[in-house]
């Protein structure tokens, strides 16, 4: 690529030149280099990348992991579980090589465990709501049956659980932990 200094030619930060009333060449310059300054710091800023985070790191990876901040260059991502704190690392080099290209001024990537909470708190309702709806006490789903260990009538989820009562278990694992 040759560097001509025509007009015809313009780089992608003439852009904002062309609203101002001519300025000198030198002071052009000066303001042409502040831009390129001001687009160096935004892409290497969190801004940038979070923007663009789903195209950088690709779908899963980004449905699971999420720009945290970006320090000394260093960029640290979260993940939200054990088994994408793996497979970001496994995707690191790539991502890094993904961010550098797209103009991220990035030196290194840290990887780090993420609670979802603070990220998918909406996820993690819904999970709760799953989590309840399936929950062994609830006798409106499962129905209800005899403990094998004291007779009473008892939610059948927890006898499919636990093998016995809610009572029953409890009893064992305070007597278990007793012992122990
Ligand atoms: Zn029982």
């Amino acid at each position: 690529m040759t560097m001509v200094p025509n007009k015809k030619l313009k780089s992608p930060y003439s852009k904002g030149l062309q609203n101002q009333s001519k300025p000198s060449n030198s002071k052009a310059l000066s303001t042409c280099l502040d831009q390129i300054k001001l687009a160096i710091k935004n892409q290497s800023s969190l801004g940038g990348i979070w923007e663009d985070w789903t195209e950088l790191a690709g779908k899963p990876l980004a449905a699971n992991c999420r720009p945290l901040k970006v320090s000394g260059g260093i960029l640290v991502i979260g993940a939200s579980h054990p088994q994408w704190l793996q497979a970001l690392k496994y995707n690191r080099t790539q991502l890094l090589g993904t961010l550098r290209a797209a103009g991220h001024k990035i030196k290194d990537i840290r990887i780090q465990q993420h609670h979802p909470d603070l990220i998918t708190r909406k996820e993690d309702t819904q999970d709760q709501e799953n989590i309840w709806s399936r929950h062994p006490s609830r006798i409106d789903v499962h129905g209800i049956a005899n403990c094998d260990s004291c007779g009473s009538p008892a939610p059948a989820g927890e006898m499919a659980l636990w093998g016995r009562c809610g009572f029953c278990r409890r009893k064992e694992l305070n007597q278990s932990s007793k012992t122990s």
